[in-house]
């Protein structure tokens, strides 16, 4: 493939090769991931159930951590974590709880997951902090504290993530209404990752529900634009309003072993959404 992309470079200027292999990249899907150096992965609650009902499986969680462990020897990592598989806002369809304590309880799942997450990384050699809205003594790391500048913060999130500490994102943005994805890119913006990647269920983003209908297509690139037109559901199309503004790509990929490393290579299945 490089030897046929050169051919048909020949006589092109440095530059022009360059953008057309960009270019040539978008519709591939494929991406130089050599360059990303710090990413932030959104991972849905649901990937800590296990079989049947059961919000949680350490089985699962133990899994999760491997994977982790392995993508934080490639890249520095912040994660943000869901509350799924415990409590989502909108669970409460019968409207038995007013929305905004839905929404803490929401919250407060996500905690559950982070400091089990913690924990199965520590197993795995991996330091993990908590990092979230709210300060909780002996949950949340300290550079939390409401008396802690957001510029010191800042210098301290990056500082444990240049140690290849692990940074576990928690409580979404603290306030009721809105899902974990929309704070996954203004995280990633804040911690100066160049990639946000969204570990899912499925493969990529798809024309339809590929479930449900034999010809659905998985695009492997999309533009901001396209996903925000067709209000795909992948990912909130707030936070993808959001990557736009700052200028940060977002990969989808199916959760599974493995594929986290094979994204980060620049491999394996995914949708990349960016300019
Ligand atoms: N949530 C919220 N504000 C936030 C982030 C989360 O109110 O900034 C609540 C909301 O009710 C959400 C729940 O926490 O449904 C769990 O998050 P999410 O639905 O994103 O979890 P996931 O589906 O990714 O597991």
């Amino acid at each position: 493939m490089r030897n046929s992309a050169s051919s048909t470079h020949r006589g092109a200027s440095r530059s022009e090769r360059k953008e057309r292999s960009a270019v040539k990249a978008r519709h591939t899907g494929a991406t130089t991931h050599s360059s990303v150096r710090r990413i932030v992965l959104k991972l849905s609650g649901e990937l800590f159930s296990g079989r049947g009902r059961a919000p949680f499986s350490l089985e699962k969680t133990e899994e999760l951590a491997q994977e982790l462990a392995r993508g934080s020897r490639i890249v520095e990592m912040g994660i943000v974590l869901g509350g799924g598989n415990i409590w989502r806002g909108r669970h409460d369809a019968r409207g038995v709880f007013d929305s905004t304590l839905s929404d803490y309880m929401g919250m407060v799942a996500t905690f559950v997951n982070a400091l089990a997450l913690k924990g199965a990384l520590k197993q795995q050699g991996v330091r993990a902090h908590i990092i979230a809205p709210f300060f909780i003594p002996g949950v949340v790391h300290p550079l939390c504290r409401p008396t802690v500048r957001p510029s010191e913060r800042r210098k301290g999130m990056r500082r444990l993530l240049s140690r290849k500490e692990v940074l576990l994102f928690s409580a979404g943005t603290g306030k009721p209404g809105v899902t974990t994805d929309s704070v996954t890119v203004s995280r990633a913006l804040e911690i100066g990752a160049e990639a946000v990647l969204k570990g899912t269920k499925v493969d990529g983003v798809y024309s339809r529900d590929p479930k449900r209908f034999s010809n659905a297509r998985r695009y492997p690139f999309l533009s901001y634009a396209q996903y925000i037109k067709k209000r795909f559901g992948v990912m909130d199309v707030r936070a993808i309003r959001e990557a736009q503004e700052g200028g940060i790509p977002v990969f989808v990929f199916r959760w599974k072993k493995r594929s986290l490393e094979a994204v980060l290579h620049g491999r394996g299945v995914f949708t990349r959404i960016g300019d």
